[in-house]
């Protein structure tokens, strides 16, 4: 297994064999974002990822349940690459269960739905979407590349094809300056959106993105501890998915919070809120992670 670069994976994709199909970020723009800034985007080379496969096989074939397939927006291969990459792990694999992959709304809408069905049938069966916003005009700042309307429509794409969702938003994004528009449009987008899988992380600024220019020339202010989970709060209060899978569990997050929702909401609300009266302790900003 070769990978290039720093690899990124979601927490629930700890035990998961990763492999690299892309390198970087086919969008690689939002300003927040310093993931893949040192890599230039590229489908890696089929003989190159499925030598991989193979490798991995040898190396742990039978444990393997879960395969996320990286880097930053795997979904945007086209589909020979995406069928060779499946059939290769569902070979290599025997008790394989899932094959996962971040996604962006572009890439979805760039898919016919038909297409998304068939690679739910040859296993991608979770996707990972991060519109961290439902807020217009802070998708646009963030220069995330689609907004509420093109997530909204990503999600009813991947849910017709039955490919379930796992979706990112991101406390502290939109500043002090529209903080709570942004936590109301989000918690508005995650009703739409209905996704499997709901994760809230917290934003850190990082040293040499553009959101950090905007943070030193004072045109961007991140929200205290309070105001982010003030942000949570009201996300967590205003949400109206059927029935999702409720975490911030990552690392960023001052309150690591676990349940379904909307049936635990009123016992996360009250956490949230035993935590705002300083009843609960925070992680500490050393132990925080990005
Ligand atoms: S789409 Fe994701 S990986 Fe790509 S730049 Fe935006 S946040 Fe980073």
């Amino acid at each position: 297994m070769r990978y290039e670069g720093s690899i990124y994976r979601p927490p629930s994709e700890a035990d998961a064999y990763i492999l690299q199909a892309t390198v970087g970020c086919s969008w690689n723009h939002c300003t927040y974002c310093d993931m893949y800034r040192d890599k230039r985007f590229r489908v890696r080379d089929l003989d190159e990822t499925l030598t991989d496969v193979r490798a991995a096989r040898l190396a742990f074939g039978n444990d393997v349940r879960k395969v996320f397939v990286a880097d930053g927006d795997a979904l945007v291969m086209d589909l020979p690459h995406w069928e060779a990459i499946l059939g290769a792990c569902r070979e290599a694999f025997p008790r394989l269960k899932r094959v996962s992959a971040y996604a962006t709304a572009m890439n979805l809408n760039a898919k016919p739905v038909e297409e998304l069905a068939r690679l739910r049938e040859l296993g991608l069966k979770q996707l990972y979407i991060g519109p961290e916003t439902g807020d217009d005009p802070t998708f646009k700042r963030i220069a995330k590349g689609a907004g509420f309307a093109a997530h909204a429509e990503a999600a009813r794409r991947a849910h017709t094809a039955g490919i379930k969702l796992s979706a990112i938003f991101l406390l502290g994004v939109a500043g002090v300056e529209r903080s709570q528009e942004h936590a109301e449009a989000s918690a508005r987008l995650i009703t739409e959106m209905d996704p499997e899988f709901l994760s809230l992380l917290t934003l850190t600024v990082v040293p040499g993105t553009p959101l950090a220019k905007l943070e030193q020339t004072a045109r961007f202010e991140l929200p205290t501890v309070a105001g982010m989970l003030g942000e949570l709060r009201t996300i967590v209060a205003l949400a109206e998915p059927t029935g999702s899978i409720f975490r911030t569990n990552h690392a960023s997050n001052y309150l690591p919070l676990a349940g379904r929702l909307p049936r635990d909401r009123q016992r996360i609300l009250d956490v949230v809120d035993r935590a705002l009266a300083g009843d609960v302790a925070l992680r500490a900003e050393w132990a925080r992670g990005l």
